[in-house]
């Protein structure tokens, strides 16, 4: 699990740990919450998560669940994103991501058993004016997602997306207050969602149940940008 020690990440990791896993999380700025294997990896550091991946392999063995959950926020209206801005943001979502199923493919492939879940975006499906960095990079997310479902479902992995809507946690209390509105009134449940129930989703993909469940897109929106 990346990015887990605040926000959506954090409550994943609870949930997982709820349901029976051994949860280890990525944390990158402060100290980590306690109850979790916790390994410090910036995900724009070359080999920070190659080293984070033998860390936990070595204290739980090879992990047959990942998240790909860290991200940041960024508002920037696409003819003035800057290229390391541009740069700073994919590599946050999309990069690490393909680097976190890359890193995790093998003990998977031996395992014959592996679950890959990518925390994108509902933006990234209806795209939003000041967001093309972090849109783009949450709509390839399922690109990735789709890709990795082709090559290794017949091995026993599945791999799918998340996309939440407006969750209350920093990264949205960071955007203008405006915005963060607007999308209010485009949600039919009429709140902000809780990182808890952006978890309850991650537990069912990574669970049995979902077995037969491979390149989905798993809405967590109060119905926000339904039917994309
Ligand atoms: P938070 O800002 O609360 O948490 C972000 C997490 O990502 C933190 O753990 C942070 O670590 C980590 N992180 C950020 N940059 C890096 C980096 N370079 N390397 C490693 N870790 C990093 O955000 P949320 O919990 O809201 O967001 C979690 C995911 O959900 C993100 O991918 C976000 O895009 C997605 N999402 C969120 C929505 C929302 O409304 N909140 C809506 C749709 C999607 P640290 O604290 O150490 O910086």
């Amino acid at each position: 699990m990346t990015g887990g020690n605040r926000g959506i990440g954090l409550a994943i990791a609870h949930a997982l740990a709820e349901s029976g896993r051994r949860v280890a999380i990525t944390y990158r700025l402060g100290e980590p919450p306690p109850g979790f294997l916790a390994v410090r990896c910036d995900m724009n550091e070359k080999t920070a998560l190659d080293r984070a991946m033998e860390v936990v392999t070595e204290a739980q063995g090879a992990p047959e669940i990942v998240v790909a959950n860290a991200g940041i926020s960024h508002s920037t209206v696409a003819t003035a994103t800057g290229r390391a801005a541009w740069k700073e943001v994919l590599d946050t979502h999309l990069t690490a991501a393909f680097r976190l199923a890359q890193a995790a493919v093998s003990g998977m492939l031996a395992a014959r058993w592996g679950r890959i879940v990518l925390i994108s975006s509902v933006v990234g499906f209806t795209g939003s004016p000041g967001q093309a960095a972090y849109t783009t990079s949450k709509a390839a997310m399922l690109g990735l997602a789709r890709t990795l479902s082709w090559e290794l479902g017949p091995h026993g992995i599945t791999s799918n997306v998340i996309a939440p809507g407006v969750i209350d946690t920093r990264l949205a209390q960071g955007n203008r207050p405006k915005p963060r509105d607007q999308f209010l009134t485009m949600t039919p449940l009429r709140r902000y969602g809780t990182p808890e129930e952006v978890a309850a989703a991650v537990c069912f993909l990574a669970g049995e149940e979902a077995s037969y469940i491979t390149g989905a897109v798993l809405p967590v929106s109060g119905g926000l940008g339904m039917g994309l």
